[in-house]
């Protein structure tokens, strides 16, 4: 069995408690607008270019003529953050059926493919390398993505096999999945990381592309069955940051308290800006002022004076 994955990062701190593996497997249902991780939506995989690694057609250009589609031409003349004229290739994603071949001429590895099939035992063996890590920190592994549990057999036999060597698990997903894929992975999940995006679904459905009654009802769903959770809200500006919004995360989240770790309160940040660049979709994006120190402190006393636990980030 395999599992498409488009990254592994070993020592992270940010996705559980301890030291963590995390598991970023490719392709999500929901499209938000402020996504961070652009190249994790698809579920196939593709080309994407970075051009700060390019050399430039006029000094290079190998991948020039290799493309069987005729999807990559050479562009007009730029200038680069340096002020040196450079001439970029230009890549029509809609002839592009996603073969690598540029890929594999780029010597730079300005093109490159975001998406990589490993086998469970290929996950496993660089499970098993940190595990000291594990042990001396209280971590444990991370599956997410996108949404790890559209890949819901290879998360499944992933946190089977990763319970069986007695480390611990946890689950970062949207919960917009059907509710028999999570009770499948409930006994073998110590914890999810459990997004709250918006409690409005018509909002909810405007900025992600799908409504929230799926996800609020699988998470009282899991609080029943003694699942646990770090719920994480992403405040982002004019969206759901209001005292207002809150009120609603704040009735929603009692109904939950008692399987509730921690409330993270995630500000905004503009790092996935230039991954959206990187994909060659020229696709118009989501951007606004990062929330104030002030905003999110005052969101987090709002949700801990009804005894809420709340950290930002
Ligand atoms: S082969 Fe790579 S480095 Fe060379 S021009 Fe093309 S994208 Fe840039
Ligand atoms: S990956 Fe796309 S652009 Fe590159 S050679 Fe294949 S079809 Fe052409």
């Amino acid at each position: 069995m395999t599992g498409k994955l488009y990254d592994i990062q070993g020592f992270s701190v940010q996705d559980g408690p301890g030291i963590r593996t995390t598991v970023f497997l490719k392709g999500c249902p929901l499209r938000c607008a402020w996504c961070h991780s652009p190249e994790s939506q698809e579920f196939p995989t593709e080309l994407n270019w970075m051009s700060i690694r390019c050399l430039g057609t006029d000094s290079c250009g190998l991948c020039l003529n290799i493309c069987a589609n005729g999807a990559i031409i050479a562009g007009s003349l730029q200038k680069t953050a340096s002020g040196a004229d450079v001439i970029y290739p230009e890549v029509d994603k809609s002839k592009c059926d996603n073969c690598g071949a540029c890929a594999s001429a780029c010597k730079a590895a300005a093109l490159y493919m975001c998406g990589t099939d490993y086998t469970l035992d290929e996950v496993m063996r660089r499970i098993e390398r940190d595990v000291p890590f594990y042990e001396d920190s209280g971590g444990g592994i991370t599956i997410s993505g996108g949404e790890c549990l559209s890949q819901s057999e290879f998360t499944l036999e992933l946190l089977k096999r990763c319970k069986a060597i007695g480390v611990h698990t946890a689950v970062d997903t949207t919960g917009f999945v059907p509710w028999a894929t999570i009770e499948s992975v409930l006994p073998y999940t110590d914890l999810f990381l459990y997004d709250l995006k918006c409690m409005d679904s018509e909002l909810h459905k405007q900025v992600t592309g799908v409504p929230n009654e799926l996800i609020l009802d699988n998470a009282l769903k899991i609080a029943d069955k003694g699942g646990r959770f770090w719920i994480r809200i992403p405040v982002i500006p004019r969206l759901n940051d209001s005292e207002e919004h809150f009120t609603l995360y704040r009735d929603f989240l009692l109904r939950i308290r008692d399987a509730i770790d921690i409330v993270q309160l995630l500000p905004y940040h503009k790092m996935g800006i230039s991954k959206h660049d990187r994909l060659l979709k020229h696709e118009k994006i989501f951007v606004a002022s990062p929330p104030s120190d002030e905003l999110m402190d005052s969101r987090k006393r709002q949700l801990e004076a009804a005894g809420l636990p709340v950290r930002v980030h």
